[in-house]
């Protein structure tokens, strides 16, 4: 069986890093994007901050207590998505296999996409400068022959980093890894396996298929595997888009009307825009409300046809945030999502390509 030339990469702190990059004030210091108050959580620690213990999923709380100077900023989803989307086309000048796990992250394969570099180690290293020279950002990438080897190789020189994991080291890699770092083995499934004196890869190895399926099920054939260095998971090109959406938090919660029509003007603007830019055509309209106590409620309404116009998008939103006046309490979150997508263009564009190469040269 051919050996495969799969990539990881993944952006270095990725929402940390974004806020470093857009304000200068903020960079070299420790920094938590999520909201600071009581009840916040750390959505997103840059690197000064996890020097100090601080990790994304941490309530506010815990990371000021572990680091006094930690600075809080409100995520930006809109941005991030928005570098998300130009790393995608980045990843795309490569080859077309593309997984994207979230946000900031993908698995490439390009087995048969080496093109004159003839190394996924140098089309990785390409990818990053290209990263690097067109987002201002760093990723770090892992290199191997599965999926599996490859993510766990991103995440050894992280960050700004690159690694390889040869067929030759594979296993060895592997053995010496505490069960907890495997990519697909969760904190429970690791206390299990550690309750049944498995530690580490090497340990996991020692088990026959059928004593793990006692013991783990349907999961045991991969565990089997992994623990050899064997996955052959495919990178699965994603799916069609099933929705597109724009949110903006804000800083002073909503209260007036005025002001919530306004705040909607600028969502639909934005999502239409979007729309546009990627040739699609959607009937439903969903609206999101979140309140100052983080209720959140949704509203949508699917349209007998694709929404024509930005006007009638806005006019949707309009109708559905209507019945929801007065704001109280005030409103923190307004977010417009499309569904219900008719066949994008560019399938049209496939078949009329498809239509060009069969049809019979003119000569
Ligand atoms: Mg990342």
């Amino acid at each position: 069986m051919e050996q495969r030339r799969i990539v990881h990469i993944d952006m270095d702190a990725f929402y940390a890093s974004v806020e470093q990059r857009d304000a200068p004030s903020l960079r070299g210091r420790p920094l938590a994007v999520g909201r600071g108050e009581a009840r916040g959580v750390v959505a997103a620690a840059s690197y000064e901050a996890r020097r100090f213990g601080v990790r994304s999923a941490m309530p506010s709380v815990t990371a000021k207590r572990l680091c006094p100077e930690l600075v809080f900023v409100p995520g930006r989803f809109d941005v991030y998505r928005a570098v998300s989307a130009q790393i995608h086309d980045i990843f795309s000048r490569y080859t077309p296999l593309i997984q994207p796990l979230s946000l900031d992250e993908a698995y490439l394969d390009l087995t048969d996409h080496l093109g004159a570099y003839g190394s996924a180690t140098l089309v990785a290293d390409r990818i990053r400068a290209d990263i690097h020279a067109e987002t201002g950002l760093t990723a770090s990438a892992g290199v191997s022959y599965n999926r599996f080897l490859a993510k766990l190789a991103s995440d050894y020189r992280k960050p700004d980093g690159l690694f390889v994991i040869t067929p030759a080291m594979g296993p060895d890699f592997v053995a010496a890894l505490p069960v907890d770092a495997f990519h697909g083995i969760g904190p429970a499934t690791a206390r299990k396996m550690r309750a049944l004196g498995i530690e580490t890869g090497a340990d996991l190895r020692t088990h026959d298929i059928e004593t793990l399926t006692r013991h783990f099920g349907k999961a045991a054939a991969f565990y089997y595997g992994i623990s050899r260095g064997i996955d052959h998971r495919p990178v699965v090109v994603n799916r069609e888009r099933k929705s597109l959406g724009t949110e903006q938090t804000y800083l002073q919660d909503l209260t007036s009307e005025t002001d919530a029509h306004m705040a909607l003007t600028q969502i639909a603007a934005k999502l239409w825009g979007s729309l546009q830019r990627r040739d699609l055509q959607a009937r439903t309209v969903t609206l999101k409300v979140k309140y100052a106590d983080f209720r959140q409620i949704t509203r949508a309404r699917t349209l007998p046809a694709p929404v024509p116009s930005e006007e009638v998008l806005l006019q949707t939103g309009q109708t559905l945030m209507a019945p929801l006046f007065p704001f109280v309490p005030g409103v923190r979150l307004l977010g417009l999502t499309l569904s219900g997508f008719h066949a994008p263009a560019t399938t049209q564009c496939d078949q009329m390509e498809l239509l060009f190469r069969d049809a019979p040269d003119p000569s």
